[in-house]
């Protein structure tokens, strides 16, 4: 029941209950921490008290402080409401996303015209079992980067059987010779990051020899995918190619419908610097597609924004987020064989 504070590593204390581990922060550590103040609402003064607290109190504690979290959690940032956690609860991660899209939507300036984003559930590295999870309160778009990992999981016997309408996204960085076994795959929704022109050409090939087993779209969805930071080891067309890459993929790729641009961008930017620039530049490129091919904005998706910044990313135009860690917990690293 002891503990070292998850905020400043003194000594502190938890009540443990069926799926929530909440961290009681001392006094002192709730001063380092002034933004937790409140949790220190919920302090247990002795530990006396705390080992005598009954399973009952336990639980009738854990609504209240469940509804307390679920209210805090407007203000304070997912991972740090991740790290008063004990386990990873997915269902409360994607409320918690989904009401954070909410509200930066509704703060979205008028002048940026785009429809509310979708929430894509990155589950890349997590077992089938929090998918489900995820899936039971409704969720039903999930991506993944690894190529292998999506075929075991889009097969998996569990997802198929209870996972009937989910719509995987892939989100990595897809070689030629995977892209039969990617086609094939059920379920498949989007390739997010198709990012030349030969990729496009392939995939367009592929999707013609499976096209007819597909029975709602006749169509691949992909967005073309933009290295907007420039970074060696990062995927995507220059900026400057965007357009030029649209214009392949919409003229001369048939079975591919392509539905807009998505950026990873520099990790890490520090927002008190300013607007991220991977989503100036982002947003550059889907202004230069709206403009070129007379498209209304709101039909040309951007795809951009993470855990650390969907929603900054909301507030410049994202209408797809990719959220992993702060739903599903943190990842271990993993490279692709
Ligand atoms: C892993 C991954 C994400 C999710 O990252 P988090 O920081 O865990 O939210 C989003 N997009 C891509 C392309 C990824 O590979």
């Amino acid at each position: 029941m002891f503990n070292h504070c998850d905020f400043c590593e003194q000594f502190s204390c938890e009540i443990e209950t069926t799926n929530l581990i909440i961290c009681f922060a001392h006094q002192e550590s709730a001063l380092h921490h002034e933004r937790y103040e409140r949790l220190s609402l919920f302090r247990i003064s002795s530990a006396g008290v705390l080992e005598s607290v009954k399973q009952a109190i336990c639980s009738l504690l854990f609504t209240v402080l469940q509804n307390q979290l679920l209210a805090l959690c407007r203000s304070v940032e997912p991972f740090m409401i991740r790290r008063v956690m004990g386990e990873v609860d997915v269902k409360f991660g994607i409320r918690q996303a989904l009401a954070k899209i909410d509200e930066a939507f509704a703060k979205r300036s008028e002048t940026i015209k785009a429809p509310k984003p979708l929430l894509v559930a990155v589950s890349k590295t997590k077992p089938v079992d929090l998918i489900l999870d995820g899936y039971s309160i409704g969720q039903r778009d999930f991506g993944e980067n690894y190529v292998q990992e999506l075929i075991e999981k889009a097969h998996d016997a569990k997802i198929l059987e209870h996972c009937k309408d989910i719509q995987w996204h892939f989100i990595g960085h897809l070689q030629s010779n995977k892209i039969n076994k990617i086609v094939n795959l059920p379920n498949l929704y989007m390739i997010e990051t198709v990012h030349n022109a030969k990729l496009a050409e392939n995939l367009n090939k592929a999707w013609e020899k499976v096209k007819a087993d597909k029975p709602d779209s006749s169509k691949l969805n992909v967005l073309i995918q933009i290295n907007t930071s420039g970074e060696d080891e990062k995927n995507g067309t220059n900026p400057a190619e965007a357009v030029n890459l649209y214009r392949f993929v919409t003229e001369k790729c048939p079975n591919l419908n392509c539905h807009g641009v998505m950026t990873i961008g520099r990790f890490g930017h520090d927002y008190s610097t300013g607007p991220n620039p991977d989503f100036i530049e982002l947003m550059k490129c889907h202004a230069d597609i709206c403009s070129t091919f007379e498209k209304d904005p709101e039909e040309v998706q951007v795809s951009m924004g993470m855990s650390d910044d969907f929603v900054q990313a909301i507030e410049m135009g994202s209408t797809i987020v990719r959220v992993g860690s702060s739903i599903f917990g943190a990842r271990a690293k993993k490279t692709e064989a």
